[in-house]
């Protein structure tokens, strides 16, 4: 019996992001179905081993990105009358999780050329209550690391990366997770790879891992050993607060799987990144964030508009043609939720984020597909 058809959902509009699965995925999945047994087991276990062979140290695995943002900074003992710095123009989760601390999210600055977080406006915005730092690799970018290291060392803060956007990525021939305070991926349908929803932590710190650990299975202390002995514990202690943000068996399957094919896909999204750059670049009305695609691996595609162009009418424009584009991301200190806590100005936020527009990036795309995206493009500036 055929359960999943791949072919027939193939979309005739090029999409600005998807899964990229094939049969492995759907016989892990199957696999774990026909064993019967569903949550946290053997296969999250699994998945662990062989991101701690990537990353070389501790991993715990969780049920998405945002979890594992918001169980790394409640490790650290982050919480109510806390703040955390973080820019403003990132996915509304970083935000979220912070929030969900009972922390406050100081929404920061860019720099305009790598749209990761301006350091000194991050370091104007640093009081006594400050206790950590989100970098936030946006679209695989690590904007300036070793300063972002040196201001949480003088200051004393924490750094959790954000790294939702560079699994596969690379500093100095390391992978990015393999190195740095506490780093947290996100394995969504649409990430680098994904285990359907997911993510991760790793550190060197054992005693976050070992919060995040019990923290993620409702605080039951040691719980993950027992299920990864596919027991259970019926008698336990909670020693603080916790979630329900395991990883399941059937999640684990699926990551497992999808990081067989990491070099594949990041190699597919490095080449189809710089193919955009070489032809892009030769346009006056719009500019490309220039990145090294030998170690940054690419989630997103973003490109900047010139004053001139009107990104809405891009859009819509190219929409029309059957092109997906995206927005990354409208500021988070334009919500509601989020307006009040404003120390000073994002002039530089606030000058970008309606030129910002994302075009398609995954590694099913090709160089023709590409080729029909750009003379879309090229076609409204001619307009
Ligand atoms: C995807 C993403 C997250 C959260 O991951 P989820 O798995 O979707 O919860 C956090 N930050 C950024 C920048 C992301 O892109």
């Amino acid at each position: 019996m055929r359960i999943f058809n791949f072919k027939s959902s193939e979309p005739k509009l090029i999409k600005l992001s998807k899964s990229v699965l094939s049969r492995e995925e759907k016989r892990a999945v199957i696999k774990v179905l026909k064993e019967g047994y569903l949550g946290m087991g053997k296969y999250v276990q699994k998945f662990e081993n062989d991101l701690n062979s990537i990353f070389n140290r501790p991993v715990s695995c969780v049920v998405n990105g945002t979890a594992a943002l918001h169980l790394a900074l409640q490790a650290c003992g982050i919480g109510e009358g806390d703040e955390v710095l973080v820019q403003s123009i990132t996915y509304l989760a970083s935000f979220q999780a912070i929030t969900a601390t009972g922390a406050t999210p100081i929404p920061c600055d860019i720099d305009l050329s790598t749209l990761t977080i301006d350091l000194e406006d991050a370091k104007s915005k640093i009081t006594d209550k400050t206790k950590a730092i989100m970098p936030v690799h946006y679209a695989g970018d690590l904007g300036d690391y070793e300063g972002i290291y040196d201001l949480a060392s003088i200051h004393k803060l924490r750094v959790v990366e954000d790294a939702a956007h560079s699994f596969g990525g690379k500093k100095n021939g390391e992978y990015i997770g393999s190195f740095g305070d506490i780093v947290c991926f996100s394995f969504d349908g649409i990430k680098n790879i994904t285990s359907g929803e997911g993510g991760c932590v790793t550190t060197n710190d054992l005693k976050v891992i070992n919060k995040i650990n019990d923290a993620r299975l409702l605080g039951v202390h040691k719980d993950t050993e027992k299920r990864f002995s596919g027991q259970r514990s019926w008698e336990f202690d909670v020693l603080e607060k916790g979630w329900r943000y395991h990883m399941s068996d059937i999640m684990a399957s699926i990551g497992s799987c999808q990081l067989k094919k990491l070099e594949e896909f990041s190699k597919a999204r490095q080449k189809l990144a710089t193919y955009y750059d070489n032809k892009l670049r030769k346009f006056d009305e719009l500019s490309i964030f220039e990145r090294d695609y030998k170690s940054v691996v690419p989630h997103i595609y973003p490109i900047k508009l010139c004053n001139k162009i009107n990104r809405e009418e891009l859009k819509l424009f190219l929409e029309k043609r059957g092109v997906q584009t995206g927005i990354h991301y409208k500021p988070n200190h334009q919500l509601t939720i989020y307006n009040e806590i404003l120390k000073s100005p994002l002039n530089k936020t606030d000058s970008i984020f309606d030129k910002i527009i994302s075009l398609p990036l995954h590694p099913e795309l090709n160089e023709n597909t590409l080729d029909y995206i750009i003379n879309c493009i090229k076609e409204f500036l001619n307009k």
